[in-house]
């Protein structure tokens, strides 16, 4: 907002192709609980989705700060890049782990937007945070693999091709490690629908086209598993850190978007005679928003860099989770409070974003997981489960 831009020529192009999906586009499929095909779509024909796969692929070749700055963008002019966040990072695994056939015969399909990879399956409902207490497994028959199980919060399942899915390949206790046995698949879910994948809608309090997903024998080429069978954890968690990385910049998006919001309207609004914003008492939260904000995209930023580099981020890609996650969740409260009653009324975009910020201190991780691995993992203090 006060220093100059990082990646202006993107941004702008970003900032372009939104202008055309205002607020009424998001409220009537809001209202309707439906899927935003035309800006997924506008989004992968200009190349932004491909923005982390490789030129060699067909994709942009992009860094994470240049996609870090495209999904702030996107939330910082009202759209919800959670219709299509998981195209970006989900291929990481594919991309990094996958064999050069793999690749080469999924990548280009997925940056020309042939194919959908919007899915990631991870979380279940008896294991919820301890991923490692998963339960769906994928059992060697042949050339193929048979899944059963169960999934929770899958989302975009409906409107993607693909499937990103860690089973269990090896019973926990005969694993040789806690993190051992499980294995990671790419799964066409387009030759699963009604032989063997099952997919429930969830209906939530935002628009987010989430589901549940049942496994019953479903049969899974064997050279869908990526990379060696029983790595699977390590190879999702490099992609777990692109993932908090990439929505912690769209909680930064929201939260300028709330800020920007709320100072307009505390210089238009006259209430006994002046500006609402005149009032310390309204610009104040205002101030305190943008800083909390400004303080957050620091680390998101620096998140991003070390991620580029190659280097260990986890404990900055969760920093900058949380921290962003608060600031967004603080920017809301306070630009709802700022509109008074109007923040209520649908028009405004206010409550729906409100509602739409609100998920990221719970998914993809939450507060407390985040806490207790900085605890754990970064002070040393003692693992508590
Ligand atoms: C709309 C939506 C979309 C999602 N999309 C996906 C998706 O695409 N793919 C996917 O795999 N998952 C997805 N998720 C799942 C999401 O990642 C989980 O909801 C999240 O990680 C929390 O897990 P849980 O809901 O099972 O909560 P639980 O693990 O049941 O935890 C409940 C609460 O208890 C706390 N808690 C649990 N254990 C501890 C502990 N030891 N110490 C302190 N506190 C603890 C948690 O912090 C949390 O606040 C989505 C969720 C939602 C709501």
């Amino acid at each position: 907002m006060t220093r100059p831009e990082t990646f202006p020529e993107i941004r702008e192009a970003v900032r372009r192709l939104c202008a055309r999906f205002p607020g009424p586009y998001w409220r009537a499929l809001d209202r309707e609980r439906a899927y935003p095909t035309e800006f997924v779509t506008a989004l992968t024909k200009a190349g932004f989705l491909a923005a982390l796969i490789p030129e060699e692929y067909g994709g942009s070749g992009l860094s994470m700060p240049a996609a870090a700055a495209i999904m702030e963008e996107i939330q910082a002019a009202g759209c919800n890049g959670a219709a299509c966040h998981a195209q970006m990072y989900t291929m990481g695994t594919l991309l990094r782990h996958g064999s050069p056939a793999q690749k080469a015969r999924w990548l280009p399909a997925i940056a020309a937007g042939e194919l959908r990879l919007q899915a990631f399956g991870v979380t279940e409902p008896t294991s919820g945070s301890d991923t490692l207490n998963l339960r769906t497994t994928a059992v060697r028959d042949g050339d193929h693999y048979i899944i059963n199980g169960q999934k929770l919060w899958t989302s975009r399942a409906e409107h993607s091709d693909l499937l990103l899915l860690i089973a269990r390949t090896t019973p926990r206790e005969a694993a040789k490690t806690r993190t051992d046995g499980l294995s990671v698949f790419l799964v066409d879910m387009r030759l699963g629908q009604g032989t063997g994948i099952t997919i429930n809608p969830i209906r939530t309090m935002m628009n987010h086209a989430t589901t549940e997903l049942f496994f019953d024998d479903l049969r899974v080429p064997a050279e869908n598993l990526i990379g060696e069978e029983g790595q699977g954890f390590r190879y999702i968690l490099s992609g777990m850190n692109a993932e908090r990385i990439l929505i912690a910049a769209e909680c930064i998006g929201d939260a300028k978007w709330f800020i920007g919001k709320a100072t307009d309207y505390a210089k238009e609004r006259i209430v006994f005679g002046r500006p609402i914003g005149q009032n310390q008492g309204v610009q104040f939260p205002i101030a305190r928003c943008y800083m909390q904000m400004r303080a957050a995209e620091l680390m998101v930023h620096e998140a991003a860099r070390l991620y580029e580099a190659g280097e260990d981020c986890g404990e900055q890609a969760n920093m900058a989770k949380q921290l962003a996650a608060e600031a967004s969740w603080a920017a809301a409260d306070m630009c709802l409070q700022t509109h008074g009653g109007f923040g209520f009324a649908e028009e405004f975009d206010i409550e729906r974003k409100f509602r739409e910020t609100r998920l990221y201190s719970v998914a993809p991780i939450s507060t407390n997981l985040v806490l207790s691995y900085l605890a754990e993992h970064v002070l040393g203090l003692p693992r508590s489960y």
